[in-house]
């Protein structure tokens, strides 16, 4: 079977060929796309995972700055944007992953929701969580 489909066959391009009857071993097919899948719901959500436990510490350290005396506030502060700025960053990318999960449930993952073309296995490797092909981006 992975001879068949090799690591750089996307589930779109094999499901393109599938449909111009280019594949004849249906089940295989059916198989490798939803192995493929669901190896990227779970990147997707051990990363979503990630991400909340981020966010729950930040949260954490922010609250504990607020029994700080004055001079010691000053000093936390510059640290806290820094956190604020991550946690916003991780909030952002949480939103784009869930989003992904939902393309993954309705079968629209791995296509570009601007053009409609393919997303590269090589660009969802780097951005598994991307709704945009490198041209759109
Ligand atoms: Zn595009």
């Amino acid at each position: 079977m992975w001879d068949l489909f090799p690591a750089h066959a996307s589930p779109a391009l094999i499901r393109i060929k599938a449909e111009h009857g280019l594949i004849v071993n249906l089940s295989a097919t059916k198989e490798w796309m939803m192995t493929s899948l669901a190896l990227r719901k779970s990147q997707l959500e051990t990363r979503l995972t990630a991400l909340t436990n981020r966010l729950g510490a930040i949260e954490t350290e922010l609250q504990s700055h607020d029994e700080k005396d004055w001079e010691e506030l000053a000093t936390a502060r510059e640290g806290d944007e820094v956190l604020e700025s991550i946690g916003v960053g991780s909030q952002a990318e949480m939103r784009a992953i869930k989003a992904a999960l939902q393309r993954i449930e309705v079968g629209e993952y791995g296509a570009c929701v601007r053009c409609g073309a393919e997303i590269s296995e090589a660009r969802l490797d780097l951005l598994p969580f991307t709704p945009f092909c490198k041209d759109c981006a």
